[in-house]
């Protein structure tokens, strides 16, 4: 067990420098508790004033809801936007906005039968929610972005691909024509790359980038390694700040790649051998977000499952807890308030 240590709690301005320590590979006393997944919470709605579909498409709503996750869930990170669409959006696809208890969607696939087309608009950052966003990152960086880290999310290039061309036409291109996807995939880095230095530009102190399509539950590890890790590898190269990969569900068989792809962190789920995770992240000097059930836990049990399995990821060295994957809108606000009430019992700050 780690030393206990007073500082968090009586400086605010330490939450900054311990997330930067952790991206950074140092030692530090204390374990940053947070979420870099979206955490659209309805509790958190009603407490901050500000709901979605509002907090979707209004920068002073979204920076409302998204500065909520640290005054009022205690929270050490905030993390915005609360969907992945906002750069699909922004390339052409129709979304369903979604309402309070749904996320936005994705409905059309505007490159569905010409994804050779594909290219990057040149007013991408003034297209669909871009603006909003980057204005949402402006107000945090001047509020609660001041003793947090601001954490802009977006998809990346492999779910980019499949909002643009569809699920199944890509996968069936990922087959027959490899070299068109890898074309479709640079379009996408290219997207991403712009979108996320802009984030930063705007205040945002790290992106990250989350690739769902990109998962051994999606596509086998060798069309990871051929078509998609190349282009993660890019994004994380030329972006100009802190940079996390968030891939969902069983990754156990390209983590040695994610650890290669040049991002400061890992998020992954619990399906994950965490041990095995953090010993191969460890010994490349990546960090290790997670990786407590939102499904299953957050969502759905009590507040003492909760402390027992963030212990459980804090003595497996984790280097911040957080949620393995996106929040669901009903999770209790109790249960991520025991998430930090389990990371101050740990390091002997709270009984
Ligand atoms: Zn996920």
């Amino acid at each position: 067990m780690k030393k206990g240590c007073n500082k968090i709690k009586d400086s605010k301005v330490e939450f900054k420098k311990n997330f930067r320590d952790v991206l950074d590979g140092k030692d530090v006393d204390i374990t940053p508790v947070g979420t870099v997944t979206t955490s659209g919470v309805l509790e958190l709605m009603d407490i901050s004033g500000a709901s979605r579909p509002e907090a979707d498409r209004d920068p002073e709503k979204m920076a409302q809801l998204a500065g909520s996750l640290y005054t009022s869930a205690k929270l050490e990170i905030v993390r915005f936007p609360f969907d992945v669409t906002v750069l699909g959006q922004a390339m052409g696809c129709e979304i369903d906005p979604g309402t309070k208890a749904r996320t936005p969607s994705i409905m059309s696939h505007p490159f569905k039968n010409n994804p050779q087309d594909i290219c990057v608009p040149s007013d991408l950052l003034e297209r669909g929610r871009i603006p909003v966003i980057l204005e949402a990152a402006r107000i945090l960086s001047n509020k609660e972005g001041k003793y947090v880290p601001c954490l802009a999310g977006l998809e990346g290039p492999a779910d980019l691909a499949s909002y643009l061309c569809g699920i199944k036409p890509l996968m069936l291109l990922s087959i027959k024509k490899p070299e068109l996807v890898s074309a479709i995939i640079d379009k996408c880095v290219e997207a991403c790359i712009e979108y996320a230095n802009a984030c930063i530009d705007a205040g945002a102190d790290a992106v990250v980038i989350a690739d769902a399509m990109a998962s051994p539950d999606m596509v086998g590890p060798d069309v990871f390694r051929q078509l998609i890790r190349p282009g993660l590898q890019r994004i994380a190269a030329n972006i100009k700040g802190y940079r996390i990969l968030h891939i969902c569900g069983k990754v156990d068989s390209i983590l040695p790649d994610m650890m290669e792809c040049g991002f400061h962190a890992i998020s992954i789920e619990e399906s994950v051998d965490i041990k095995k995770a953090i010993k191969l992240a460890h010994e490349k000097k990546v960090a290790v977000i997670g990786n407590v059930s939102p499904a299953q836990t957050l969502y759905d049990k009590s507040t003492d499952k909760v402390i027992s399995e963030s212990i459980s990821c804090l003595e497996n060295n984790i280097d911040i807890l957080a949620p393995g994957c996106g929040v669901a809108p009903e999770t209790p606000l109790k249960n991520l308030h025991a998430m930090v009430k389990a990371r101050n019992m740990y390091h002997g700050l709270e009984k």
